[in-house]
């Protein structure tokens, strides 16, 4: 399930990510993760601010990490 809009997805549409020393990363193998969408992980402020408050976690660091995935990740 997407932590950005709650909606179940197919795994392979889901990007996993985890928390680790405050930051939002990929998923490394081990550790507690979650998943977010490609329609989340395109989005907007809106899901920056859902993200960072589920995870307490600074927005800004989300949407780094949201940037820098949207330019990374292709279909
Ligand atoms: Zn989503």
């Amino acid at each position: 399930m997407c932590i950005g809009c709650q909606k179940r997805a197919f795994q392979k549409e889901l990007i996993r990510l985890q928390k680790e020393k405050g930051q939002i990363v990929l998923y490394s193998g081990e550790g507690r993760s979650f998943y977010l969408c490609r329609v989340c992980l395109q989005g907007n402020r809106h899901i920056s601010k859902i993200i960072a408050g589920r995870m307490k976690i600074d927005k800004s660091s989300v949407e780094a990490l949201l940037k820098e995935l949207s330019s990374n990740v292709k279909d």
